[in-house]
Parts: C-alpha cells; structure tokens; sequence
C-alpha cells in the first residue's frame, strides 16, 4: 500500500492532456462538497477534460441552482450508471473527505477501482493511503478555497468564470459562516474580493442559500428550540434532541436541519451545541464549539465520527434515549476542557 500521496502540484503538468475524470465528495453534500465539485467540474471541461460529478447521495434543494447540478448523479439511486462512469475513468477527484467510508454506499467502489485517485480536502487526519496525489490543508476554510488554489496555481484563473464564481463563493460562505469562523483568513476575503471582480452576483447566492425554505422548517425550528434543547449551563453546553416524529410532522426533507446546531452558540456563555437526528439507520450527531474546545477529537472518541476542531459530526446505533445518555456522560467527563 502506498504511504504517501505525491504533491497536487504534480497533477498541474497533466491537466493538459484530456482525461475521463469523475469528481466525487462526501455524503449528503452540503455547499462546499458540492460547490468545489462543480467549480471543479466546469474548468476541467473548459478545458477538454471529459468530467462526470457524482454525489455519493441526494443533496439538499437550495443546492439545485448551482450550475452544473443538474447533471450530477446521486449514486444511491443510479448506482449502476454511477458505476459505468467509475468503471470507466482514468482519475477520480475526492473533494471535501477524508477518507473512503464518508461515501457511505460507494466507498467499497472507490476502493476497487484501479483509476488515478486525488484527494483535495481541509478535514483532519486523511486516510492519504487511499489516495495517489492530493493535498489535505486543515488551515484551509474550505475546500472551495483550495480549489481556487487549485485553479490560480495551475495557471487557469482565467476560466474562473460567473458559474465557477457562484459555486466557490457558496462552498467559502457555507463553511466560514458567511466570513465568521476563525478560518476566515485574508486570503479568503481576497479570493471573495477576486470573484466579485469576476462579476459575482454574491446577494443571490446568499438567498439561494439561506433564503429558500419553506414554512415548514421555520416552524420546525420554532418547534425543537422550544421543546427539544436542553441548555446544561454548568458545562457551558447544550443539547438537541430530534425524534423521528418531528421529521414526520413538519414535512422535514435533506438540508432542512442544516445550521440548527448553531442556534445554541448563540446564547451567552454557550460554547459546546450537540445536535442529534433520528435518523432511519442511525442517529446522526453534529457538534459544534467555540475556542480551545476540540470536537474533532470529542466525536472520534465517543461518536465514531469526526471532522474540523470547533465542526464535527458522527453517528450511533444506540437509541435516542441511550445516545443522549452517552453525550451527557462524555460532557460530564471532559467537563475541564468545557470550563
Ligand atoms: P455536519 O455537522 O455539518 O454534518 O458536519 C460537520 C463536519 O464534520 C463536516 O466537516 C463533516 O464533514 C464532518 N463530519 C460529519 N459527520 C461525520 C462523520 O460521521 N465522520 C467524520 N469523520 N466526519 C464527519
Ligand atoms: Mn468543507
């Protein structure tokens, strides 16, 4: 097995000769897994490369207006032709994932295929054995921004056009909360500076974003900050708790609980939020934290997850009642770190 992936910087003299590509990012995709895959996407076909997007599930609605999306395949209802595509490529492009298995069903695919593998992603401790070229930067905001990178450093900033613009700029303002997290560095408002020079229409996609929900979720929200969180202030922590019976009542569809485990960072003094949905197979956590509070290492431990330092996430098959019993436990045991 390889131990090391070659330097990015190494695939840049490659671009030139046109290839099959398959560009490919984590489950259940949010703005930056599907926005660098299509940014991606529309330069490498600019520049001759055959490309095919696939998303390992279904993506959320307010990601349906980014160009190019309507041409991804979601490998969790067309497995068979997402195969002949991977069956069939010469590269597969990784973008925003660690590792195989955060491509749920299609990760023991990705693993067979013999095709040259690049990972180009910002989450902590990648699994760069499974990957051929790739650069893993957890400095980095997002992996849109590293995809700018991608595209300036090879020397192709001219094919940044409007579409590649609009799909980087929601992947940087999804993952920096619009410019907020500590991984807002200057050369992510530069690069924001650098696509509204490119004719970045940056309003629309803020309300593509965030202002294309139904009634539903605002009700939803209204429901489970009212009935379904817990503020432990002694922890500075708090807690929300999603039965499935929730999801059924409000109608609630992929993406409709994207950003609710922020809403408790927002109460005074708050610096732990765990979010957890009842999911059909699964209960599925999301963390997140503010200053030297690591969930990285929080989720790894006790939730068979993973992720950023202040943004992770991970999974349980415990039930409900039990797994919220464990994230109790664990608070109470690292209640130093939370202080
Ligand atoms: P979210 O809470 O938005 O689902 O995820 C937050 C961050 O943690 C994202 O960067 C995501 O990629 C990562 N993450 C979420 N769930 C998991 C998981 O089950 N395993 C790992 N390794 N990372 C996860
Ligand atoms: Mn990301």
């Amino acid at each position: 097995m390889r131990l090391r992936m070659k330097p990015i910087q190494e695939i840049y003299s490659l671009l030139s000769q046109p290839r099959k590509v398959v560009v490919t990012m984590h489950q259940k995709p949010d703005p930056d897994a599907m926005g660098s895959s299509l940014a991606l996407a529309n330069v490498l076909t600019q520049l001759g490369h055959q490309v095919t997007v696939i998303s390992p599930t279904n993506w959320p609605e307010f990601l349906k207006w980014m160009p190019g999306a309507k041409a991804v395949i979601d490998y969790e209802s067309a497995r068979e032709k997402g195969n002949k595509f991977l069956d069939d490529t010469e590269w597969l492009f990784c973008l925003d994932f660690n590792a195989l298995h955060r491509t749920k069903h299609m990760a023991a695919k990705l693993a067979e295929i013999k095709c040259l593998k690049i990972l180009i992603d910002h989450h902590e401790e990648p699994e760069t054995a499974s990957f051929d070229y790739g650069i893993s930067l957890t400095s980095k905001s997002s992996t849109s921004e590293m995809i700018y990178d991608f595209i300036v450093d090879s020397g192709h900033e001219s094919l940044i056009n409007t579409d590649v613009a609009a799909c980087l700029y929601a992947g940087i303002i999804g993952d920096t909360g619009s410019f907020r997290f500590p991984s807002t560095s200057p050369a992510v408002h530069r690069m924001a500076a650098d696509l509204l020079q490119r004719g970045l229409n940056h309003t629309a996609v803020h309300e593509y974003l965030y202002d294309n929900f139904l009634e539903d979720r605002l009700k939803f929200i209204g429901h489970i900050l009212l009935h379904r969180m817990e503020v432990l202030y002694e922890y500075n922590t708090a807690l929300i708790a999603i039965p499935k019976s929730d999801l059924i009542k409000f109608n609630i569809r992929t993406g409709d609980t994207e950003g609710l485990v922020n809403y408790p960072l927002t109460i005074q003094g708050i610096r732990l939020s765990g979010l957890v949905i009842d999911r059909d197979e699964e209960r599925k956590w999301s963390f997140r934290s503010k200053g030297k509070i690591d969930v990285n290492t929080f989720a790894r431990k006790y939730f068979n997850g993973g992720g950023h330092f202040n943004a992770s996430g991970g999974r349980s098959a415990d039930s409900l009642r039990e797994t919220v019993q464990k994230f109790k436990k664990a608070m109470i045991e690292n209640a130093s770190q939370l202080q």
